[in-house]
């Protein structure tokens, strides 16, 4: 297996349930972002039942610990995004077909300098996510032209 969820899990010290294993699963597959009602249409092939509250408060549980990342999209609705990377890095989200990327570079030191020299403050931390078209989406816009 790709990915073991199981130790992953107990690696956050997270109880291991069937639906945390199953968001982790679902969400590692697609490889792109999700809305919340997505992964739940998703989810209901297993747990039939499951509400909306349940998906949130999962999904909120899993982001806490960084292993799901949280998509502040420019049309302002939240999305959720697997990655299992742990070292300090960013995300480049495409906006056409929901693709997520990592950067791992950083680029905050000059911003880090300014808060510091400039406004003689200290920066504790920092949320950069980038938007834009990845390269399969570029190429399908030049070749429909
Ligand atoms: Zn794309
Ligand atoms: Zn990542
Ligand atoms: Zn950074």
């Amino acid at each position: 297996m790709e990915h073991d969820f199981y130790r992953i899990l107990k690696g956050l010290k997270l109880k291991v349930t069937p639906k945390r294993i199953a968001i982790m699963e679902i969400m590692a597959a697609e490889k792109t972002y999700m809305s919340p009602d997505e992964l739940r249409s998703k989810l209901k092939q297993r747990f039939k039942n499951i509400g909306l509250p349940t998906v949130y408060r999962n999904l909120e549980e899993l982001a806490k610990e960084g292993v799901i990342i949280k998509i502040i999209h420019p049309d302002r609705k939240l999305y959720y995004f697997y990655c299992h990377r742990k070292e300090h890095h960013h995300h480049f989200v495409c906006v056409s077909c929901r693709r997520v990327e990592d950067i791992t570079f950083c680029g905050m030191e000059e911003i880090k300098k300014e808060v510091e020299d400039g406004l003689k403050g200290h920066m504790v931390s920092h949320m950069l996510q980038v938007y834009g078209f990845c390269k399969n989406c570029l190429i399908k816009q030049v070749v429909s032209q």
